[in-house]
This record gives structure tokens, sequence and C-alpha cells, in this order.
């Protein structure tokens, strides 16, 4: 029952590449090719030269990796062993990431992919040239020493490319550069990739480029009207510390309703669950999901018993929700005008909204980029730190208390002070009473960090607590599970790929309650332990007993917490 949404990168397949790499890109959980990538692999899969303007993050590596891969694997015969393809970059990090990138791409094609750089022992890589490689990815330096010792033969090479020459040349790379491309036949087709197309860039296009298409992401200049009026802020953080950087802006926004985008659907999920972990209320929304599901999660945040929507652009493509006050990139887009997109579903008339950012220092750039053009600034904050939240804490407690008064109905507790004030002043009554409130939030909502190492190891699935959900939220006193809770014991497990997002999802959606009032969930091989409040519990248990968990029937049996 899958829609047109669901497709399998169904795109990537539209610009013409061959079914084994449609299919690579989508085991990897790409839903569609990003804007560099819809310009740039037609022309490239057309033979022709290419300069294209397209800096790190907007899926450049996989727009020559994927037309590079496709007419190397039409073809694996010719020139077995030889080097048939060449990608320089500048850095040694780089030409790792490159050269893990087409393995991916490549997967099952047994394809050799050499990467060559300054700074790792020569022999190594000499035995695997030897060894035989049709892609060599490389760095400028250590490229011409191999060619100088004659361990690298180039004159086979049929497709090259140029990746980050503004930074090559800002090395001092060009004459390497020149060098390299003599060593390499006429007859190639070559692509030139850069952050900025300045006169220098143009001079080294013309020098190797044959009247090359030139494809660049920033055509039309988006204009200031376009931009929805939201607060846009951004955090640099490395690319480790995001998972922390995202626990601490949510208990510190304690959003109402917030979208986190990531780009994969394997991060969709991944994000979902470790959210889920740490007691937030999140659900997954992303192309690979049947219609039902999709439905499901979105009455659930529509109905506000989910605060986080984890998407990935595709999915959250024309969806109606108006309720949104926060949009938070977790992951970049893919370009400027992606990046308006998203930020245009906070904010809508009338409503406050704030669009925050997530970027690695080498994504810096791209929100100059992204504030050059849509002429709006980006305030670039420091995160949020325990100070922050302690006082965001008591202001929350402030306005709880205000709201309390507002409200009436005090008499009966108006005698209380009263008899008090006969031992005290009235004022330090009244601040214990402010502390006990207080305190007694901060218990029920549990105080702590996101733990960083887990979070890593969860992501990368070796975490064996990595089902745990333990009652953790530590924004704005919202008390959750303060009462009394019974534990489900559920008739699925890990054997049934139950995750604790199917958990929250049946729980919240089948009995109409909100996702943040459910405990602790812990995934065993064959059941699963759900902590649920106690006055819930009977509503939860016949919810659950007239429905399915990833189609499966569950059976339940419930003891007190
Ligand atoms: P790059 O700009 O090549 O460094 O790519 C940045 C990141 O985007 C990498 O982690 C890629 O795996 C990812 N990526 C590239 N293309 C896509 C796509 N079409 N959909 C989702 N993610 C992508």
């Amino acid at each position: 029952m899958k829609t047109p949404l669901a497709g399998d990168a169904a795109g990537f397949a539209s610009l013409g590449l061959a079914d084994s790499l449609v299919s690579a890109v989508a085991a990897l959980g790409y839903e569609e090719p990003t804007p560099i990538q819809r310009e740039a692999i037609p022309v490239l899969l057309s033979g022709s030269d290419m300069l294209g303007q397209a800096a790190t993050g907007t899926g450049k590596t996989a727009a020559f990796a994927l037309p590079l891969l496709d007419r190397l694997l039409r073809d694996l015969k010719t020139n077995r062993g030889r080097a048939r393809a060449l990608v320089l970059v500048p850095t040694r990090e780089l030409a790792m990431q490159v050269a893990e990138a087409l393995h991916k791409y490549a997967k099952g094609s047994n394809l050799n992919v050499v990467p060559v750089y300054g700074g790792a022992p020569m022999d190594h890589q000499i035995r695997a040239l030897r060894r035989g490689a049709e892609v060599i990815v490389g760095t400028p330096g250590r490229v011409l020493d191999h060619l100088r010792r004659k361990t690298l033969d180039l004159s086979t090479v049929e497709v090259l490319v140029l990746d980050e020459a503004d930074e090559m040349l800002d090395m001092g790379f060009a004459e390497d550069i020149d060098l390299i491309v003599a060593e390499t036949p006429e007859t190639r087709q070559t692509a030139l990739f850069a952050a900025t197309l300045a006169p220098r860039i143009a001079a080294i296009a013309g020098r190797h480029l044959k009247t090359p298409k030139r494809v660049t992401i920033a055509k039309e200049k988006l204009g200031a009207g376009k931009m929805p009026l939201v607060r846009q802020v951004a955090y640099i953080v490395g690319r480790g510390q995001k998972m922390t950087a995202l626990g601490r802006i949510l208990d510190f926004e304690g959003p109402k309703s917030a979208i986190v985008f990531c780009r994969t659907r394997i991060e969709v999920d991944e994000l979902t669950d470790t959210l889920n972990a740490h007691g937030y209320g999140a659900q997954a929304l992303h192309g690979g999901m049947v219609q039902k599901q999709r439905d499901r999660v979105m009455q659930l945040f529509r109905s506000e018993q989910a605060d986080i929507l984890v998407a990935t652009d595709v999915a959250a493509r024309g969806l109606d929700i108006d309720h949104v006050s926060h949009v938070i990139n977790f992951d970049l887009p893919t370009a400027p005008e992606v990046y308006v997109h998203r930020i245009g579903r906070t904010g809508r008339i009338g409503r406050e909204g704030m669009a925050i950012t997530l970027a690695n220092p080498r994504e810096h750039r791209f929100l100059k980029f992204v504030q050059a053009l849509t002429k709006q600034k980006i305030e670039i904050l420091n995160l949020p730190t325990e100070a922050d939240l302690k006082k965001r804490r008591l202001e929350a407690t402030k306005e709880t208390l205000r709201e309390q008064l507002a409200e009436g109905g005090l008499d009966e507790v108006r005698e209380i002070v009263e008899s008090l004030v006969q031992d005290f002043d009235i004022l330090d009554v009244a601040a214990a009473a402010v502390k006990m409130i207080h305190d007694a939030f901060d218990k029920s909502t549990g105080e702590g960090e996101v733990d960083e190492s887990r979070d890593e190891a969860r992501r990368s699935g070796r975490d064996s607590g990595r089902d745990e959900r333990g009652p953790r939220d530590s924004r704005a006193p919202r008390p959750r599970q303060s009462g009394a809770m019974m534990l489900l014991r559920l008739s699925v497990g890990k054997e049934e790929s139950i995750r604790p997002a199917d958990l929250v999802g049946a729980i919240a959606g089948e009995a109409k309650i909100s996702s943040s009032a459910i405990g602790a969930i812990k995934i065993h091989d064959d059941y699963s332990l759900v902590e649920v409040p106690a006055d819930l519990s009977d509503k939860i248990i016949a919810a659950l007993r007239t429905t399915k968990i990833r189609g499966h029937k569950v059976t339940i049996q419930a003891k007190p917490a």
C-alpha cells in the first residue's frame, strides 16, 4: 500500500541512474535527490564536462559519485584493475569520506576504490594500487608522488573530478593539479566543484574543462518577502555533540510542537528512538511509512499528543499543520530553498515561531550563504547552560503560580496560610510554598544531561540499553509520571522488530492519551515492559487488545510498577 511519496528514491531513477545505484541510495534512506544532484546528475550522465557550484552538505559527493559509478558499473570489464576514475580532493579527511561514499553507493559491485593521501604509509597504498583500482580518490600531493614513482598510471582515466577546487587552490595545489591533469587522456570527462565560482576557478576550469555546463544551486535570489517572520538561530556544534545540543535546546525551549528535520529515513528512525528513550514524546514521519502509519502520526501530532515530529523533507512537504512552534534543523538543509521550505512550517500568521539550526564548524559557510540570499539574520547562539535551564524552570513555576492565582478556588488553603502567619512572615510562607512546588516539579520531571556516549552508541546500534526510555524532562515544569504507575508486559519485543516509538505510537494513538504520560519502556527479545499511569491503565489495555503493533496482536499483563 505504498503511495508515490513512499517511492523508493524514485527521483533518482528518473534522473537516468542504473537500478543498482537507485537501490543503493534507497537502502541508505535517501528519499529524493538534493537540488545539486537533480541538476548535476543528468549533465554528468550525458557525458558533458561540468562546472558546479556546491559546498559541503549539499550532497555534492553523490552528485558526482553516482554518475561516475553509473559509467563504470555499466561496463565493468573495461580496463579492469586500471585507473578509470580519479577524484582529487584537498584533504585526507575528505579523501576518506569520498572513498567511503563511493564504496557505499557501489556496494556489491566489487569495484575497487582506493584512497591515497599524505600522512599515511606509502607501501600500503602502493600495494593497494598494485592489486588494481578502478577509482582513485586522492590529495594532489600524494597522487603526484605516486605518479613520480610510477606506482600510478592515469593514462586510462575516463572521468576526472576536481572536488572543492577552491580549497585545493587555497592550499597551493594549482601547479600539482595541472601536472596531474596532464597525465590523463584528453578524451576524459571532467567535473569541477567549488563553493564559489570565483575568477581563479574560472581560470582552472578554462584550462581543464571542455565547454562545461554550469550547475549552480543558488539559481534565484530568494526574496525577503517569501520568508516567514520567525526568529532564526543557529548553534555551532561538533558532529558528536548534536544529540546533547538537541536535548538542551528542547529542555530550554520546551516547544509545544516542533518538527525536527533529518536527511534520511534511517536518521529519522534513529533520532526518534533516541528522543523517546530520553523521555521526549517523538514520532517519526518519512516516506518509507505506509499511508495509515503516516495518518496516525499526523493525528497524534495534530491533537498535540506528540510534541515532536521527526521528519524528512519529503514527508513534511505538503503537510498542513499550523501550530508548529519550532522548526529544528538537526541536519542542515541541502540548499537555501530547502531551508526556506522547512522554516516556512513555523511562524504561520499570527503565531510566534522559531527556526533553530544545528551546524558543524564546516557548515558555518552554509548559514552565511542563506543569510546573504534571504537577507535575514541568523543569530549564532551559545548552547543554554544549566544555569539558563534553571532560570527557565523558575520562570515557568512563576507562570504556573500566576495561572493558579487567576483561577482562584484558594479558600481552603488560605486558612493554612492564615494560621502560619501567626508564627512566620507572610513572604517566607509564600516563598516556602513556591519552593515546594518548584522542587516537586523538578523531581517529577527529572534532571540531568543526555548522555552523549550512550547516544552515539545508540545511533550505531551498539548500546545494549538502547530500548530504555527513562522518565526525564527537565523543561519548563510540566509534571509527568508523578502519580502511581502500572507496569504493562506486552507479548511483542525485539524479535518482532518493536521499537519504543511503536509502543508510544500505539498506546498514545489507540488509547488517545498524551505520549508524555508514558513512562519507562524496556524492550526485551520476546516481550516489552511499559510503565503507564495507573489511572489510565485499564483504558490502555482495552485499547491495545483491539489493535496490532507492527502487525502483531498483543497479549498484556499488568502489575503495579
Ligand atoms: P556532501 O554534501 O556530499 O558532503 O553530503 C552531505 C550528507 O548528505 C552526507 O551525509 C550524505 O550521505 C547525505 N546525502 C547526500 N545526498 C542525499 C540525499 N539525496 N538524501 C539524503 N541525504 C543525502
